[in-house]
Parts: C-alpha cells; structure tokens; sequence
C-alpha cells in the first residue's frame, strides 16, 4: 500500500485524452501529482500501457454474485470487476416492484459507505427500469413494468437518494414529465427498453435525458422509412449512447458508425453483464427470470431474447480496438464518457488532480494490475 505522503511513480506508455505518449505519472496521496513525458520512442514495445481505471455503469452482476443481493454479494462483485480493471462501478438494478427497488436502493444506500476497499468503487446506483415500454422489455419482467403517468412522485422519492442513472422509455404515457422529475433531482436519465418513434425519442432528450441504454438493443433502430430512438441518439449532440461490445449485441460493423456520429467522450462501453459472467456456469438468474449461457451469448431460459452479457469491460475495450478504433478513443469510452454520463470530473484521464485510480494493461490491452485511490490492489 502506498496511500500517505510517500510517492509512487508509474513509466510507460500513457494513454492520454487524444494519443498515447511516453512517460511518466507521479502519485501523491492518491491523487495524480505529476505528468512528465520524456517524448520516448512508442514503437519498441515490452513498456506497459498506463490507463486510467475502467468505470462500468451498467452492469447486474459479476463473478456468481448479483447486484441485487447482500453486501456480500455486493463485495464479491466489486472485487470480480477490479480484476478486470474496473475501479468505479454503479450496481444495476433490473425492473422490480417497487419495493424491491426501494430495498435495492435502500441496500446499496446502506453499503456504500463500508463498501470493501479492494474492489471497484460504488458510485451510487442504477435503475434499468421499471418505467421501460413492453414490447421492448427484452430480460425485463413484465408484471414488473410501470407507466409514468400512473406512479405517485411519493413512491420514487424512496430512490432518489444515491440514485445516479435510471432508464426510461420516452414513448410511454407521463415520460417527458418523469425524465425532467429526474433530471431536476439530479439523477441522469437515459432512453431506453423503448419502442419511440424518433419524435418521440429527441422528445425524451429535449426533457433532460442524455443517456442511451444500450444503444441499438431493445429500442427502435435506424430502419429508413421508420426511424426510432437509436437515429435520435446517434443525431443529437447532447446525447451519449451506452455499447455492449461483445459483437453478439451490436455488429462491429456499426461501431464504426457510432464511432463517426459521436466525438470522443459520448460513446460509453457498458458491459450490461449478468451475475453468471466469470463463472463458468451454463444457467443462473436475472431478476426473477431464468437465463442460460451458449457460448458467450447470454439469453432467457429457453429462448433467443438476449439477456445481457458475460462481457467485461477490459475485453470490450480490446474489441473496440480490433475494430479499428484508436486506443484513445477505445479507453475514454470505459473511462473519461461513463463518467461524463454521470457529472463525475475527479477521475478518468491521466492528469494532474485526477484521482490515481489506474489499470496498467500489456500489449495485448490485458490487465496487468490495478491501482485504486493511489494504492495498488
Ligand atoms: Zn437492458
């Protein structure tokens, strides 16, 4: 550990906002000190990758262990992810009644503060539902799903506090009015889980929503005579659009696309991964519904809807990157754009002030170990 005054210094190669440079980074109590770079040659390979730390804000599980669970479970999720370099994460609900998502938050709430140190870092939590549109629930329950306009503001105030991100549908009956009740507590909203037509959709980020859940899963796409969600989430500039980059959810094909629609810092990497990801184990559970793994394709029990992911972050950057897309651009999609989503500017770049939460990563872009707070794990 090497937490207090004494520094730490970390050599190679920098991925930095927009290339990668050699150098230098000093830690002082646990924040980033120091940025030198000694203008090195980058093509001899063998020196590391320094990164900032991954930062998953969609994710259900990880490691065996449900984020809707104990504060066991809650620990053995965050240190399965810090393994995989992530070092800030928000535990994600599916739809529920809600009570059980005033007991998720209420649990999270409650865990946050003796959360364990040698994992990633909760951020608060997120809400994928329950206000999502029917036909395009995917994995969510149905008896589960709630309209707008027919919840009480009284029965949400049980959520609010902790809660950073929530997807709603736009299209549904009180949607607009919902997303700005959000938006003015704080709580960024995202589209999602929605059969919006594309008026309906830039109706939704008009209100105050910037997220987009999953983009092109669950939601109307770009279909040319009639366009949904996905169009006005890849047009509007507030926008920033979540990706499952498993190649199973999205062809790679569009990222590419994605990538040329939305600058730097609006493309954010999700893993959406379920309890059974880093398991091994064929048949498990989300939320109340059963689901089974063939391949790496996850979906509900005995069915082809896809539901969600045994991905981890560290594996979607490195597919960006087989994609063609550059490391800068494939490492501010885990880092710099989830936190964006959220307001959070205290980590995420390799800079001055940053808190010191780093993965370093091999030439393969597999991690190597990870630094969290200044100290390493
Ligand atoms: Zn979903």
């Amino acid at each position: 550990m090497s937490n207090g005054a004494a520094a730490t210094s970390l050599s190679g190669r920098l991925i930095l906002d927009d290339r990668v440079a050699s150098g230098r980074i000093t830690i002082r109590e646990g924040r980033i000190a120091e940025v030198d770079l000694d203008g090195g040659d980058l093509t001899g390979g063998g020196e590391p990758l320094i990164a900032p730390g991954y930062v998953d804000v969609h994710v259900h599980g990880w490691g065996g262990h449900d984020a809707m669970g104990d504060h066991a479970a809650l620990d053995g999720m965050a240190r399965a992810l810090l393994r995989r370099g992530v070092t800030s994460f928000l535990p994600t609900a599916v739809s529920a009644p809600l009570p059980a998502l005033a007991a998720f938050a209420e649990r999270v709430r409650a865990w946050l503060p003796e959360a364990t140190s040698d994992g990633a870092e909760p951020l608060g939590l997120n809400l994928e539902g329950p206000f999502l549109a029917a036909p395009k629930r995917g994995a969510h329950d149905l008896a589960a799903l709630l309209v707008p306009s027919e919840a009480a503001r009284t029965d949400l105030e049980p959520l609010l506090d902790g809660l950073r991100l929530i997807t709603i549908a736009p299209e549904l009956p009180g949607a607009p009015d919902l997303i700005r009740w959000f938006h003015d507590h704080g709580v960024t909203v995202s589209l999602g889980h929605s059969a919006a037509t594309v008026d309906e959709a830039r109706a939704g980020y008009a209100a105050g929503a910037t997220g987009t859940t999953h983009l092109f899963n669950a939601m109307t796409g770009l279909d040319h005579r009639t366009p949904g969600l996905a169009l006005a989430a890849l047009l509007d500039e507030r926008a920033l659009v979540e990706l499952i980059a498993d190649g199973i959810h999205v062809h790679p094909g569009l990222w590419r696309l994605i990538e040329r629609l939305k600058e730097p810092g609006r493309l954010v990497l999700v893993s959406d991964a379920v309890a059974l990801a880093g398991t091994g184990d064929r048949v498990g559970r989300l939320g109340s519904l059963d689901v089974e793994i063939r391949g790496d394709r996850v979906t509900l029990a005995g069915t082809t809807t896809l539901a969600g992911s045994v991905l981890a972050l560290d594996v979607a950057v490195r597919k960006l990157v087989e994609a063609g897309i550059s490391i800068p651009a494939a490492i501010a999609a885990a880092t710099r754009a989830p936190l964006a989503l959220l307001g959070i500017t205290d980590r995420g770049r390799l800079a001055v002030g940053q808190r010191a939460d780093i993965v370093e990563l091999d030439q393969n872009l597999s991690v190597r170990r990870v630094m969290r707070a200044g100290a390493w794990v």
